[in-house]
């Protein structure tokens, strides 16, 4: 790997905490922290992403480079460091969070001059640990690792993975928070992006009321990661704000089309490219539930639900707003910015839902098919991708009842096969009425509709193996998430089996991770 050729712009542009202490703490006016890598004994690799390192610039993986995997025995210049940064957690100000348990290498070029941040996460503590360990356990980095590519397999905005690696030391997690700490096998991920900057960075400075780096960060920004942006001033940095709304639009419109429930959708969770970032309690929807919350500490309010993803994100943005608004100095404007933020996601999220349907274009009766929709999948408790996939298999002559049986969680009684029969006829009326040919309807629901996706269970049963030390499964799931619109493995695209309904890992998960 070309580690060599790693470096830390970012260091050099803004005010930083250069004394390489670990020591947790708040380090007020800077938005980073130089910090090290704790240092692993024993580490070993168990998933190397090449196509991602071949295309960063990082080159092809040899056996010396295990020790960069786990951040040990850094080169010269592979000057590591944690950025910091704020947020709103469930609704209220944090104050300063930072990079607990991530751990930047810096960024490096690849041939066309693209940029890509380089990141561990759980390779030690740093000033923003707050009380915990800055190390990650086997089973959250597996799932980061393999649900990041699943993503952006699916062709979902996301951060990606380039490495899985054990750290070979133990970590004690108290997974239930109920008193009965475990030891676990400890790991790290390194995970890359064109950035790793958050809603989160943008209001630490504003709380502070740090605007000149809040100006400079904003102008780095949209100069690196913006280039749609051609305007000056404060016009410029208005259309930045209208830009991440346009981007946060695509994102979680992207997680309805595909079942994604993030789980923490707090500001320092909310990227300002519109990546999908921080994978921790998150699941795919197995039965369609808008109200499902796959995060065990959301469930008293139930706030980060699946259905309320695009609430959430336009709260969200209001705390950009606030932040933002010392530069922007346009209240009216950010207002209806953000109001158009609701209307926008909604279109999105119809037009999107017209794909999955195989619709020809949004039509004003649409919304009265959907809402009915909803009401039947939540009520036959319908497996969301695999409802999808039996539809497109659908025609006037199919038997509903074969057709659906091994796609709802509940026993198909003869009123809920009614049920079934009713919503399909008006279905395949809604489809007659396209201006499109069935083939071309078809092909929109096949690029639409994944055939896989990366279930919990499946997750779950892959850290089981791999906690035995056996490797089948990661590797089929490799390729499964890598060809989500095909069919590889047959014994993939089935509902959750309902021995794991009630398993911790598979219907619900903590953040102890
Ligand atoms: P999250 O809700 O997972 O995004 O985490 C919220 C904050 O807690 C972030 O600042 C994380 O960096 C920090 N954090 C989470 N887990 C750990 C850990 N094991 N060690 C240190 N910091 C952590
Ligand atoms: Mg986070």
């Amino acid at each position: 790997m070309n580690i060599e050729q790693i470096r830390q712009p970012f260091t050099d542009l803004f005010p930083g905490d250069l004394s390489n202490n670990p020591m947790q703490r708040n380090t007020p006016k800077v938005l980073f922290a130089t910090v090290q890598p704790a240092g692993f004994e024993g580490s070993g690799l168990i998933a190397f992403n090449n196509a991602l390192s071949e295309e960063i610039g990082l080159g092809t993986y040899e056996e010396k480079d295990l020790d960069f995997l786990v951040g040990n025995n850094l080169p010269e210049n592979v000057k590591t460091y944690a950025t910091a940064y704020a947020g709103h957690q469930f609704g209220n100000w944090a104050g300063q969070l930072g990079d607990g348990r991530a751990i930047l290498a810096g960024e490096i070029v690849n041939k066309e001059g693209k940029k890509t941040e380089i990141q561990w996460k759980g390779a030690g503590a740093t000033p923003y640990s707050r009380h915990a360990d800055g190390r990650a356990v086997l089973r959250s980095s597996v799932r980061e690792y393999l649900m990041s590519e699943a993503m952006y397999h699916l062709g979902v905005p996301t951060t990606r993975a380039l490495s899985l690696a054990f750290t070979g030391e133990g970590v004690v997690r108290d997974i239930m928070y109920n008193g009965n700490p475990q030891l676990e096998k400890g790991a790290v991920v390194i995970r890359t992006a064109d950035s790793f900057l958050r809603f989160g960075h943008f209001e630490l400075m504003s709380a502070q009321q740090e605007y000149k780096t809040l100006q400079d960060l904003l102008d780095f920004t949209i100069q690196n990661y913006y280039p749609e942006i051609t305007t000056d001033g404060i016009q410029k940095y208005k259309d930045f704000f209208e830009n991440v709304c346009k981007r946060t639009v695509h994102v979680i419109t992207e997680w309805f089309r595909v079942g994604f429930v993030h789980g923490v959708m707090n500001t320092d969770n909310m990227s300002i490219l519109g990546l999908t970032i921080d994978y921790g309690p998150y699941s795919m929807m197995d039965e369609y539930d808008l109200n499902f919350t796959p995060n065990t500490t959301d469930l008293p309010g139930r706030r980060y639900a699946f259905g309320n993803q695009g609430q959430i994100s336009q709260w969200n943005l209001w705390q950009l707003a606030n932040a933002l608004h010392y530069l922007i100095k346009d209240e009216k404007f950010l207002e209806n910015t953000l109001n158009q933020y609701g209307s926008d996601f909604w279109e999105a999220h119809d037009k999107m839902f017209c794909k999955k349907f195989g619709f020809d274009e949004l039509r004003t009766s649409d919304e009265e098919f959907f809402t009915n929709w909803q009401g039947l999948m939540q009520e036959l408790q319908l497996d969301y991708t695999l409802f999808f996939n039996q539809l497109e298999k659908l025609n006037a002559e199919s038997d509903i009842k074969s057709l659906f049986e091994n796609v709802s969680y509940v026993v198909l009684t003869d009123q809920r096969v009614k049920k079934l029969e009713n919503f399909t006829q008006e279905y395949l009326k809604r489809l007659s009425s396209n201006t499109i040919s069935r083939e071309e309807s078809l092909s929109l629901m096949k690029h639409t509709n994944p055939k896989f996706t990366l279930r919990n269970y499946l997750l779950y049963e892959c850290i089981e193996e791999i906690n035995n030390g056996h490797t089948e499964i990661l590797e089929k799931l490799t390729q499964a998430l890598e060809n989500p619109y095909e069919e590889l493995y047959p014994e993939f695209s089935v509902k959750r089996p309902s021995v794991y309904d009630d398993t911790t890992g598979c219907s619900t998960l903590s953040c102890s991770s």
